[in-house]
């Protein structure tokens, strides 16, 4: 689907939630996608974009970051604590802090280098096994641990379980975010990103629907 109607679409269903325009932000989700489609979008002027391993932002975006300017990237994929060094140095948020070690790694590297990028907390909604993230009961022990390491945390980053009501979970984040006074919700993707916006996402991660599939699955 063309860009612009992802964005029309984003813009119809903040204007519907009674959002202001312009309070949520698209991320590309570029991961496993040609290099082609990418520099459509860019030059088509969009500028943000996820991915979600480290090696493979390393390996594509430099390049692109040499001819096109103001690109900013955001890891939306688990991260080890030995390539948070390198997470630095590409990107200016991540999404998938998931657990107490990334975030002691994370201020480690922070307080040498003197900055960190900003910070999103993966709770794991639906509590399942082969997910990522902290089980909602544990998720404000973890704000408030991350809080103490002085973390630049913006919010907090949901991927709900293939085969429930997205909204639920949607709903879920923006209550732990909420009593946590957290501004940012990163939630929603290409088959529930308007629903995550009526929930009050701030972030949403929008693959396929722009790019087209991806030879993943
Ligand atoms: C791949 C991915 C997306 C984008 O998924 P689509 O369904 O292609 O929009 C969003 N968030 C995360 C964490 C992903 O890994």
């Amino acid at each position: 689907m063309p860009l612009s109607d992802i964005i029309a679409r984003i813009d119809a269903a903040t204007s519907a939630a009674g959002r202001s325009p312009g309070s949520v932000q698209l991320i590309a989700v570029s991961k496993m996608q040609p290099n082609a489609r990418v520099d459509a979008v860019l030059q088509e002027g969009h500028r943000a974009f996820g991915e979600n391993r480290v090696q493979e932002a390393a390996g594509k975006w430099p390049d692109f970051r040499k001819t096109f300017e103001g690109i900013e990237l955001h890891l939306i994929g688990p991260l080890q604590s030995n390539k948070v060094r390198q997470a630095f140095e590409l990107f200016q948020t991540i999404h998938s802090v998931d657990r107490p070690k990334l975030a002691k790694a994370i201020a480690r590297i922070a307080d040498e280098v003197g900055h960190c990028p900003d910070l999103f907390l993966q709770v794991n909604t639906g509590e399942e096994d082969q997910k990522a993230g902290v089980a909602p009961k544990e998720a404000d022990a973890f704000i408030a641990e991350c809080r103490a390491l002085e973390l630049p945390v913006q919010g907090l980053m949901c991927i709900p379980p293939a085969d429930e009501e997205p909204s639920l979970h949607f709903a879920l984040l923006a209550k732990i975010a909420k009593r946590n006074e957290l501004g940012g919700l990163s939630m929603g993707m290409s088959g529930d990103f308007e629903s995550a916006i009526a929930q009050g996402a701030t972030h949403i991660r929008v693959g396929s629907a722009i790019f087209g599939d991806r030879n993943d699955s």
